[in-house]
């Protein structure tokens, strides 16, 4: 196959920032954002993320991303998780995150995940729920046992700008990985995908077309033929 694009599976920025041609997922913040305009290449993803969890906020949100849910444009649910940096009370947090579980469940869509040193909570929640999800952990900032105890449950974790940066441990374990459970993202990074994908290639001592062919790979087996 040519011309595999670049997928940037979570992003807050609305305009591709690479020249190349990019597949995005761009996240939606239920508390807030509407659904923007169709456009090529662009998908998104609607979630209340645990830094913007309110009392007042919960209720709109959850029916907001009921109502957009609709649109077809909406390919997975999230971000959503755990948080412990956090004010928000984890109980709180764990159960808006069993919400957005249940949810991704019942549509059949993928649900990415924010966490910060909540992880075996998030596995035990998966757990305890009986779904079955394809689960993409956004920003992986984990160590390595936990990236292998993530991998053994078939989740899939996403690296972006801290593979650029040395004191980071995100490239050592990025390079260790299976390569079908990964995925590359910019989030709020000042990086572009393209720049990531090279450091990622660079990393995992390949060429950027064999990257893009992974990423593509793990794309389709995680959200079925949408490109
Ligand atoms: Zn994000």
């Amino acid at each position: 196959m040519t011309n595999i694009p670049f997928i940037d599976i979570h992003t807050h920025h609305h305009r591709n920032a690479s020249e190349e041609p990019c597949v995005s997922v761009i996240n939606l913040f239920a508390e807030d954002d509407k659904m923007p305009a169709s456009r090529k290449n662009t998908f998104y993803s609607m979630g209340l993320h645990p830094w913007h969890i309110s009392s007042e906020k919960v209720k709109t949100g959850l029916a907001n991303l009921e109502q957009s849910l609709k649109n077809k444009d909406i390919i997975a649910i999230g971000e959503t998780g755990l948080d412990r940096a956090v004010d928000t009370p984890m109980d709180v947090q764990k159960t808006v995150f069993e919400k957005h579980l249940l949810i991704a469940q019942d549509i059949k869509k993928p649900i990415i995940v924010h966490c910060v040193r909540a992880y075996p909570d998030v596995v035990e929640i998966y757990k305890n729920l009986k779904v079955n999800l394809n689960m993409i952990f956004h920003g992986f900032g984990g160590n390595l046992q936990t990236a292998g105890s993530l991998i053994r449950h078939g989740f899939y974790l996403s690296f972006g700008g801290d593979l650029m940066k040395p004191k980071k441990n995100a490239a050592a374990i990025f390079k260790m990985l299976p390569k079908v459970n990964i995925f590359l993202e910019t989030d709020e990074s000042e990086y572009s995908i393209g720049e990531i994908y090279h450091q990622a290639a660079l990393l995992m001592e390949i060429n950027v077309d064999e990257l893009k062919k992974i990423i593509h790979h793990n794309f389709l087996n995680c959200f079925g033929k949408l490109i």
